[in-house]
């Protein structure tokens, strides 16, 4: 992942004049967001999700500690950039656990030019349950991991291992997955790993970065979801994931459901309702393609883009807090 946006009105450039709300085209600004609660009401009035209140919590089914192993077996392979053989081993390994666990698995494979000239090898990988379901939530995460850390000096220039950022997402789909296997969803789910999400710099309109979300975008396998969420740097042992402001303006009433079922679950002191600004990441492309998507992130992570972003850093408790939360909301959903 990603950058902070300058502020959260400095997203609502050419991107997001066109964002669908649900219920109401409203467009952009300050008067979108005094609007929120209006259209979380509405969207709740029409039934198109779940409310998280008023419900009982879902069962906790998901294995953290099992989730942490997934985190050290991406780690293993080495950082998982874009034309090298960890990305490779690693698409090999991703594609062979989506394929124990969904009913079908898709691929996507593309090539993408870089502004130096050089061409990258990609590919999203998207496990689909009840493919036939016209219900259907979209779970994101990206798989690959930094080139270079942030900084000019030789140390802070060295690949970022991607414990958090990359793999702690990769490991709470796959957790996600298994908890589907045991028992299926009544609704389609679709897992999307997104590819080159971290390659480049987040410049020149972000031309060398969330490459596998914009070409999904481009591209929906299945759709467009009702749907979508994101997970990324979500495994920090001092995790707090607060309100991403995209996310709030996209689709309040999704924020409402998985800020609702968390608290529902005992986890309201992770899963805070509070705002952190606005974030440029996965969700982006696909709230400007129409999706209504949703950012879980914790930006208050020391080793963002650096050498130290280590497995010591992540902890099977928030990834269980996080991955117990994905799949009742999976199981809230009608
Ligand atoms: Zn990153």
């Amino acid at each position: 992942m990603a950058k902070r946006q300058r502020s959260a009105v400095s997203c609502h450039g050419s991107g997001f004049s066109n964002v669908a709300l649900p219920a109401l085209s409203l467009s952009k600004g300050r008067a979108t967001r005094d609007l929120a609660p209006l259209v979380r009401g509405l969207a709740l009035m029409l039934g198109l999700i779940g409310c998280a209140g008023g419900q009982a919590a879902p069962p906790k089914e998901f294995n953290g500690q099992q989730a942490l192993g997934y985190v050290s077996a991406q780690l293993a392979f080495g950082p998982r950039i874009p034309n090298t053989p960890p990305h490779e081993a690693m698409l090999r390994w991703l594609d062979s656990m989506s394929r124990a666990r969904a009913d079908t698995v898709v691929l996507q494979r593309w090539k993408h030019r870089t502004l130096t000239g050089d061409s990258i090898a990609l590919t999203n990988v998207i496990a689909r349950f009840n493919v036939a379901a016209t219900t259907r939530v979209l779970y994101l995460a990206h798989w690959d991991t930094r080139p270079r850390s942030n900084g000019n000096t030789k140390d802070t220039l060295a690949p970022v291992p991607g414990a958090n950022d990359g793999g702690s997402g990769v490991a709470v789909l796959l957790g996600v997955m298994d908890a589907l296997k045991k028992q299926r969803p009544a609704v389609g789910v679709d897992i999307l790993f997104v590819d080159g999400e971290d390659y480049g710099l987040f410049v020149n309109d972000n031309h060398d970065v969330l490459l596998g979300s914009k070409y999904y975008a481009a591209n929906p396998v299945a759709g467009r979801p009702d749907f979508a969420v994101l997970f990324d740097m979500v495994g920090d042992r001092n995790l707090q994931l607060k309100v991403e402001d995209n996310s709030e303006i996209a689709a309040a009433d999704v924020v409402d459901l998985v800020w609702g079922t968390a608290e529902k679950m005992g986890f309201g002191s992770t899963f805070v309702r509070s705002t952190q600004g606005a974030v440029t990441d996965d969700h982006v492309p696909l709230i400007s393609a129409g999706m209504r998507a949703v950012d879980l992130i914790d930006f208050t992570y020391p080793a963002w883009h650096t050498k130290d972003d280590t497995i010591d850093k992540v902890s099977a408790e928030s990834l269980g807090i996080v991955g117990n939360v994905a799949v009742g909301v999976i199981r809230k959903v009608k």
